[in-house]
């Protein structure tokens, strides 16, 4: 069974620097890390593998700027046996339209996979679009919000997903795409095996070329939307502590203050 992994590298920190003029994020200052919730995707992908003898190849693709190259290193460490980066200038300032659309054509030229896995959403963008949009691309169906797989068995998968209220059981055949939620496992820490195979393990790029994109669809031009203003919201709320000797006289001077407002 081939299973892919779709990893983003985002910001460590909240000190996210903007560019003003394009109101795009400068991702090439700041510390990064592993999405968070990524991990939960590749430890699934992970038990997947391990659930079938060891017979499947756990592949982690992701596009960023080259130090992207790390949260691939971070999700071989885990367990994945390979890695991709899709890296190019021409993708800067991709949206999800773009960059679902590139991430679904280095699935192709990869050859496609039964099992892909992503995370919920980016801890920085937080869409939660890329997923189901790569499975858009691709014309497979997208789960969303796995919280258990069932069972997987020849060409089909029963998962639950987590769905309002309660969960939904849902069989479908391969492939699929499945984004998990935190409730699915508990990611493991590298072991030191791991550390030391994602540091030797050699990660190609993929480039625009190399996966023959059309230049309309990537970067800013294939971006249907606009990042037009970007700013921290002003919190306008004027706050009364209505204190008193006792709760009595609170209490009192809450619906005296209520009743002048005409609220009761
Ligand atoms: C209007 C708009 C404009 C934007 N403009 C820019 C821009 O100019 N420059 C810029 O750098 N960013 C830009 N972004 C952010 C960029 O679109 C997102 O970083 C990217 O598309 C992923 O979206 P997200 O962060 O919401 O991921 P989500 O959809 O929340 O991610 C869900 C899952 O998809 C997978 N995934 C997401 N992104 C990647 C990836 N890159 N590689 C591999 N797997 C991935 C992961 O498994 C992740 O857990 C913009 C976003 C919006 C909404």
């Amino acid at each position: 069974m081939r299973i892919c992994v779709l990893v983003k590298q985002v910001p460590a920190t909240d000190k996210v620097k903007i560019d003003e003029s394009t109101g795009t994020m400068i991702r090439t200052e700041m510390e990064a890390e592993l999405n968070p919730l990524d991990m939960y995707a590749v430890e699934e992908a992970i038990r997947v593998k391990e659930r079938l003898g060891g017979k499947a190849r756990v592949t982690a693709i992701s596009m960023g700027p080259l130090m992207a190259i790390d949260a691939i290193r971070d999700a071989i460490s885990m367990g994945c046996d390979d890695g991709y980066l899709l890296s190019d200038k021409l993708l800067a300032g991709s949206d999800t339209w773009a960059t679902s659309y590139a991430l679904s054509k280095a699935i192709e030229y990869l050859g496609g996979f039964d099992l892909i896995f992503c995370g919920e959403r980016a801890t920085d963008g937080e869409t939660g679009q890329v997923g189901p949009s790569v499975a858009s691309w691709l014309g497979i169906i997208p789960l969303t919000y796995v919280s258990k797989i069932e069972e997987i068995g020849d060409g089909y998968i029963r998962v639950w997903r987590a769905v309002e209220g309660g969960y939904e059981v849902v069989e479908t055949g391969l492939p699929v795409l499945l984004s998990v939620v935190k409730e699915i496992n508990e990611p493991r820490l590298p072991n030191l095996a791991g550390k030391l195979k994602a540091k030797e393990a050699k990660i190609p790029i993929l480039t625009a070329e190399t996966l023959g994109l059309e230049r309309r669809m990537i970067g800013l031009e294939g971006s249907p939307t606009r990042v037009v203003k970007i700013f921290y919201p002003k919190l306008s709320r004027n706050g009364r502590i209505m204190s008193g000797k006792n709760p009595q006289e609170a209490v009192d001077e809450l619906i005296k203050f209520l009743a002048e407002k005409g609220i009761i």
